[in-house]
């Protein structure tokens, strides 16, 4: 039976219920928004559900129930790194003195400017690079920045011809969209079967029309691009800037450095790396460094320090441009630089060899089941192709939906694009030995069942709330209001 509480808000509502009044408006007409035009006025109230708040709290609380996150339980999710995030790090970013306007004037926010400075700061120390902005609220959004300050570099120069951007067949979505979307053409650099960029096919894309080169590393296949040294001297030597989308720095972290590889400009997932709650799309914060010679491209505004110890903000006229509004998603920054000093210089050191280790650890136990077309060491993550014996038809969808009856989150599939049935597991370094091995044992069952019963995983999941669904539809056509939703 379908409890009250568990339909939609709209269905339960019942005339003249209340759950919260405001109180009666006592301002003269001068003082409230009541000059507003008449055109602007609602002539008659919002039709909002009439509930009760009880109701609205069962309402609200079930359905939270009905949610999987990284605190519920294990989280593979491929590229995401849905890895633990530290109760200190929400009792720091809640503190009230933090709580401040945006638009509070430097004197009056002295210490989130000092937090602010302190952050990018430490990020220029982990990188290896000269200075960070904090500004960008994502990673595509820092990829854009990092795009906008290499097209302001040639552009400054005079070099308007510039204007290819290469991106590897294994990037993430977002590199070429970003490049797009600041106006360059995209040239696609193939693979090589060791799933690293093809030096060779790179050679001939370099000529005096390419601004730069944009690489992941470890790359979406959890690889190391080992040929790092030579495509820096060869982009260089052409004159374009390399682009390092550091979303996967989580398994580099205190290994190396990408300003040491010879990158010139960079974004930071503080959601992935530096563990921040980031489910279903948010919030998130992209920081972007450079090297020396480029920090007055950084985008405005910028938070600096005088010589008396003083923090405040300032613009330069070079700068590739404004992408935000104010200083980022500073709740994110909070919990970024609690995390690293909460770890402090050490234990950081200690997460990329962390991350690798489980990773391969998972890898290395489930590879008599599922394929894996690249062997050998793998970062922090590392890619399926499907179950080894395909014979029964069952897909990675299959496989990610009967996962989810065991009480797993799914790993990433289909992506990346290299592999018809990609399975991309990310455990993160957080994960205990026990968790680890619970989720071999049912990745193992599973395979057994597509051998034994296929059925049984074709048409899992059977323990959610809902079943299969058309996510084609969900994603293209969404019904976010009831009133779509009932006119069907
Ligand atoms: C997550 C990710 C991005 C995009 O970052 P957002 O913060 O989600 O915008 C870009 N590149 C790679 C490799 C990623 O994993």
């Amino acid at each position: 039976m379908i409890r009250n509480y568990d339909k939609l808000i709209f269905e339960i509502s019942k005339e003249g219920r209340e759950g919260y009044s405001l109180p009666k408006n006592e301002f003269k007409e001068q003082y409230c928004p009541c000059a507003l035009p008449a055109n602007l006025k609602r002539e008659a109230a919002p039709q909002l559900p009439q509930v009760t708040e009880f109701d609205v709290v069962r309402h609200y609380t079930n359905l939270s129930n009905k949610n999987f996150g990284v605190d519920t339980g294990f989280y593979p999710l491929g590229s995401c790194t849905m890895k633990y995030n530290p109760r200190i790090n929400e009792e720091i970013s809640s503190l009230p003195a933090f709580n401040l306007h945006p638009a509070t004037p430097d004197d009056a926010a002295q210490g989130a400017l000092e937090v602010y400075y302190n952050l990018a700061a430490s990020l220029a120390e982990i990188s290896g690079l000269s200075a960070f902005t904090l500004n960008p609220y994502a990673g595509a959004h820092g990829e854009l920045t990092g795009l906008m300050i290499m097209r302001s570099y040639h552009a400054q120069r005079g070099d308007h011809k510039r204007t290819k951007v290469i991106v590897p067949d294994s990037a993430h979505g977002t590199n070429p969209a970003s490049a797009a979307v600041c106006g360059l053409e995209i040239v696609e650099v193939k693979s090589t079967a060791n799933g690293t960029v093809d030096v060779e096919d790179l050679k001939p894309l370099l000529d005096d029309t390419v601004a730069g080169i944009m690489m992941t590393n470890p790359n979406t296949l959890g690889i190391f691009e080992t040929e790092i040294p030579e495509i820096s001297r060869l982009v260089h030597e052409a004159g374009g800037l390399l682009y390092y989308d550091g979303a996967n720095l989580n398994a580099v972290l205190g290994k190396c450095r990408p300003g040491d590889m010879g990158f010139d400009i960079m974004h930071i997932n503080l959601h992935k790396t530096f563990s921040t709650p980031h489910g279903g799309g948010g919030p998130g914060d992209g920081p972007v460094g450079v090297r020396a010679g480029l920090e007055h491209l950084l985008p405005n505004p910028q938070v600096k320090k005088s010589d008396c110890g003083k923090f405040y903000l300032d613009c330069d006229e070079k700068s590739a441009g404004n992408v935000s509004n104010f200083l980022g998603n500073f709740g994110v920054i909070l919990r970024a630089y609690t995390y690293i000093l909460t770890l402090g210089r050490e234990n950081v050191k200690m997460v990329g060899p962390l991350a690798v280790l489980n990773a391969n650890y998972v890898k290395e136990s489930l590879k008599e089941y599922y394929l894996l077309p690249i062997e050998g060491v793998c970062k922090h993550e590392f890619v399926f192709d499907g179950l080894v014996d395909k014979s029964t038809g069952v897909t990675t969808l299959d496989i990610a939906k009967r996962l989810l009856d065991y009480g797993y989150h799914a790993p990433t599939i289909y992506f990346p694009l290299l592999f018809h049935q990609s399975i991309m597991i990310e455990p993160t370094e957080t994960e205990s030995k026990e968790t680890l091995d619970e989720f071999i044992s049912v990745m193992k069952t599973v395979a057994r069942e597509a051998k034994e019963n296929p059925d049984v995983v074709k048409n899992a999941p059977y323990s959610t709330p809902v079943r299969r669904l058309d996510e084609t539809t969900a994603a293209r056509s969404p019904k976010t209001t009831y009133r779509q939703l009932v006119a069907e």
